[in-house]
């Protein structure tokens, strides 16, 4: 990580402690209630921290460029679901250890019969699990992506506010005004945070619109989409980056899908291009889109990128994969950059090879060797077949292996094999980068 962003790294992480952490402190000072014992005391304490993690999950899926560009954005969501399990669990023990230490207070979680603050408090409870186990195990429970987008947002947003009017009506702790005021102030936060991703964001992608150019069919069920800035001059990005793509509909709907750019970043007017493979839904119907069609793209994202220039670049790619590479490779051929590139891009056969012909052309152009790795290779081939793996890579790198910068996209098996080959050829973790499209 650049010396630049391990700096604005380590702020980041001390402004998120300190919200995390400051309604806690806030409880040490001032006037407080008659004292409970440690567990009661302990047990309300948990309840507030719980409750400012859950708020604070807003912004780490606000999607600040600034803000996650140290990590890179599956980095951030990674955190986001495991620190949602923190919450869950301190969301949790809140109750148990108030019941436990007085059993009458069961009724309390009983929603007829408790009073309304109670209320409130198993509302935000059930809530969070319902979340928690959608978001678990939304692909076992078989419900559409968009269905749980909208629902966990919906539920998200009833159990922070629940929460909220839990801990308004079992007011004890919160009778200084100062105390009040944190409180105020970190709602209105939440919801700006709310109000920004939802309204003020949108807003400014329908200001910045492209229109379609061009739908390009590519080899191994890929499109690639042509787009261009509509009456402003498009936004610059780093090879290997990507961005939501709203198709139909304006950006106020919850509709965007992440797409690595294809194109090169070094264009001159604008244009990006994403090349897109038939996997579900949305992405079966891309190529029946209109040339024109107006479009939205909320980016550029993540901190996938090519590295310093004298290294040798390593960029291992599983089938649509390799579209950051594209973006890569075409951007050194665009710079004149001539330094030493190995691509090993593993496909299901010759024909369903995406982006064959340009990369045979790239080849020429640059420092760049590519090598084929086929799932089922046609008869007669003599190139590399199966998976990509440690003696795979001792075939076809120069060693010593850990001077190379490693790049790495595709199925998460694949990702995972690499990784571990990696580690075993001695290569140190800061040497690899890897983007997985399973993140969301
Ligand atoms: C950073 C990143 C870059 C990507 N780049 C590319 C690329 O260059 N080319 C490419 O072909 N694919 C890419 N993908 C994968 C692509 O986003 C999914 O294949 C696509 O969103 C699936 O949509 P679907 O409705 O067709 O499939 P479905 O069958 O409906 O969904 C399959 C899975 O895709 C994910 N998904 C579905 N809808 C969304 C959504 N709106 N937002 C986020 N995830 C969703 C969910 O995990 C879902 O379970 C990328 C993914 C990520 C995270």
């Amino acid at each position: 990580m650049q010396l630049r962003f391990a700096v604005r790294g380590a702020v980041w992480v001390f402004v998120y402690l300190l919200f995390i952490l400051a309604p806690l402190f806030m409880l040490l000072t001032g006037s407080s209630p008659p004292t409970r014992n440690f567990w009661g005391e302990f047990a309300v304490a948990i309840g507030y921290s719980g409750l400012a993690m859950m708020g604070l999950q807003f912004g780490l899926t606000a999607r600040f460029r600034y803000v996650t560009e140290p990590w890179g954005e599956d980095v951030i969501y990674h955190f986001h679901r495991q620190i949602s399990l923190v919450a869950l669990a301190l969301v949790i023990l809140h109750p148990i250890i108030l019941v436990a230490l007085r059993p009458q207070r069961l009724g309390m979680l009983i929603f007829y019969q408790a009073s309304w603050r109670a209320r409130f408090g198993a509302l935000s409870t059930y809530s969070l699990v319902a979340l928690i186990v959608m978001a678990l195990w939304r692909t076992k429970l078989k419900i559409r992506y968009e269905t749980w987008h909208l629902s966990h947002i919906a539920l998200a947003v009833v159990a922070i506010a629940a929460g909220l009017l839990h801990m308004v009506g079992f007011g004890r702790y919160l009778v200084d005004p100062w105390k009040r005021a944190l409180w105020i102030g970190l709602t209105i936060f939440w919801i700006g945070l709310l109000l920004y991703v939802r309204i003020v964001k949108p807003l400014f992608m329908l200001r910045r619109s492209y229109l379609v150019a061009e739908v390009r069919k590519e080899r191994g069920d890929t499109c690639t989409l042509v787009m261009q800035p509509d009456g402003h001059p498009g936004f610059r990005f780093n090879p290997g980056q990507f961005a939501w793509l709203t198709l139909w509909g304006s950006p106020f709907r919850i509709t965007g899908h992440p797409f690595s750019f294809s194109s090169s970043a070094a264009a001159a007017d604008g244009r990006v291009t994403m090349s897109i493979r038939s996997l579900g839904d949305f992405t079966g119907a891309i190529h029946r889109t209109p040339v024109g069609q107006r479009v939205y793209l909320d980016g550029p994202y993540g901190a996938f990128t090519i590295g310093a220039p004298a290294d040798m670049h390593v960029l291992i790619a599983g089938g649509v994969g390799v579209t950051p590479m594209m973006s890569m490779i075409r951007t050194l051929a665009e710079r004149g950059d001539k330094r030493p590139v190995i691509l090993l891009y593993g496909s299901k056969d010759w024909e369903s090879i995406t982006f064959r012909e340009d990369l045979e052309t790239l080849e020429a152009r640059l420092n760049l060797t590519v090598v084929h790795v086929l799932q089922n290779p046609p008869t007669g081939w003599t190139g590399e077949t199966g998976y990509i793996d440690a003696e795979m890579f001792k075939r076809h790198l120069p060693p010593p292996y850990a001077d190379h910068e490693y790049f790495i996209c595709g199925p998460d098996v694949m990702m995972d094999a690499i990784e571990k080959a990696l580690k075993e050829l001695g290569v140190p973790l800061s040497k690899y980068h890897s983007e997985r499209y399973s993140f969301v």
